[in-house]
């Protein structure tokens, strides 16, 4: 499998920034079924050209795999096919930050579209050239297609191979996002997929152009209908989110608890947190980012909270919060009071639309701080709730956090912890671009230097 990316944008060899790619050198990354190769077969000011290889290790793929079954069997016998359906594991893996559409040295630039040419080889494309240019082309891509003889229908499927051109002007990271849905969409049927995770994967790689794509049922359709056993456990370990929740749910919590526990913060955090919501006078609520549903369970017992939304990506945590809440079980809530939702925060859901009031607690911390402005928007232009309770760590309260080391977080999955100023500059912005007023307060004990150890806003409108 081959993918070349080109641009004729001026210095051409930014691409190399772009990609986090040195065009210089020769980049390999072991993916557990293979290698990926990026290098650049062309690197100057006036066009530069960066591929990507696949190296598919069909020994390394079954490696550790007691039984076997057909699927197996394509896997090691269609390498074409398989390298195809690799194609966005090794995007993600090799090009993520490109794919978020960051760049360290060239920011701008990440954000801007620039001249691409594109070539895909072999691609998988059931649904013909004519499917093929139902995806790309309203995408604003000029699609060339040609067929490749020969290959991929050993296994009786009549499966087509196609190489496939795409030029256009769009950011690098808007590519790669339509690559790593479509190329699997073209492949229906035949890739695999890691599980509950991928409807928010999908929301979050589709966001800005999958909801206005005139195929998008059918994009979505055949991007989370096959769901392959096998494929599940060739996959869980090469995707490192899920890999990490599935090898120790147990223990995703425990760190940042066991450093809270001794100052009661928990308590004291969800304490602050529904009485912002009683004084707000909101009757329902959405609890954004519910996790087991700590605070769904305290707020059943508020009488004025007539209808109660969690909505939540991890399909695991809502299956804990099921049980905590008792849903669908006598003595539980009833019918219609509390509903789970499993659903991305950066995309924006209409579910959630009209709801008076939301919370947002130790939630933001875990997004990567490049999908906040979606989740803004998403949050403060869409959905436009009246009264909205975040929730953040105050990082310079773990100093007084005797086991937690200098600079450490205090959970392994938070991606950043601020300071009490980085979380007022990120509160006066979205005041500023969504018409909101919020005002600061300190959750726990409160030390005279550090502040207090959860810092929290209530915006209003
Ligand atoms: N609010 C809960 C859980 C906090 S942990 C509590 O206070 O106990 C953070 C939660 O946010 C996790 O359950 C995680 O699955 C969820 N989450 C993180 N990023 C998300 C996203 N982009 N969309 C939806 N949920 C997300």
């Amino acid at each position: 499998m081959f993918l070349s990316i080109a641009t004729t944008h001026r210095p051409a060899t930014d691409l190399g920034y772009l990609l986090h790619k040195h065009p210089e050198r020769v980049h390999e990354t072991e993916l557990g079924f293979g290698k990926a190769f990026v290098f650049y077969p062309e690197a100057t000011d006036a066009r530069c050209e960066a591929a990507l290889v696949l190296d598919i290790d069909p020994v390394g793929l079954v490696r550790g795999r007691g039984s076997s079954d057909g699927l197996l069997d394509q896997y090691v016998n269609d390498r074409p096919y398989a390298a195809s359906s690799f194609l966005s594991v090794a995007l993600a893996r090799t090009l993520r930050t490109a794919m978020g559409g960051t760049s360290k040295e060239r920011p701008e630039l990440a954000l801007a579209a620039i001249p691409l040419d594109v070539a895909v080889t072999p691609l998988p494309a059931r649904g013909g050239e004519r499917l093929v240019r139902d995806l790309f082309e309203p995408l604003g891509w000029t699609v060339e297609v040609e067929a490749i003889e020969g290959i991929g229908s050993q296994a009786g499927h009549g499966s087509r191979y196609v190489s496939l051109r795409l030029r256009g002007e769009a950011r690098l990271s808007a590519l790669l996002n339509h690559l790593y849905v479509l190329i699997p969409v073209l492949d229906d049927g035949k890739h695999y997929w890691v599980g509950e995770d991928e409807i928010s994967k999908l929301l979050s790689h589709g966001e800005g152009w999958l909801e206005t794509h005139p195929a998008k049922e059918l994009i979505v359709q055949r991007y989370l209908k096959h769901r392959r056993v096998l494929a599940n456990m060739a996959l869980a370990r090469l995707a490192p989110e899920t890999e990490d929740e599935e090898a120790a749910p147990e223990r995703r919590d425990a760190p940042e608890e066991a450093l809270e526990r001794p100052i009661r913060l928990n308590d004291a955090r969800m304490d602050a947190v529904i009485d912002a919501l009683r004084a707000s006078g909101a009757k329902s609520v959405a609890d954004l980012g519910c996790g087991e549903g700590k605070l769904l369970a305290r707020l059943m017992r508020e009488r004025w909270a007539e209808r109660l939304i969690g909505v939540d990506a991890s399909a695991r945590e809502l299956e804990r919060a099921v049980k905590r809440l008792k849903l669908h079980e006598s003595g539980g809530p009833p019918e219609g009071r509390i509903t789970l939702l499993h659903g991305a925060l950066t995309y924006r859901d209409k579910r959630i639309a009209g709801v008076d009031a939301a919370a947002l607690v130790e939630v933001i911390e875990h997004l990567d701080p490049d999908r906040l402005p979606s989740l803004a928007r998403a949050l403060f232009r869409e959905a436009r709730p009246g009264t909205v309770v975040v929730t953040t760590p105050n990082a310079e309260y773990n100093a007084l956090f005797p086991d937690l080391a200098k600079g450490a977080f205090r959970h392994p999955d938070h991606r950043f912890e601020w300071t009490r100023r980085q979380f007022r500059d990120w509160v006066r912005s979205i005041e500023t671009a969504f018409g909101y007023r919020a005002e600061l307060r300190d959750i726990g004990h409160v030390n005279e230097e550090l502040g207090s150890p959860t810092q929290m806003a209530v915006f209003t409108r």
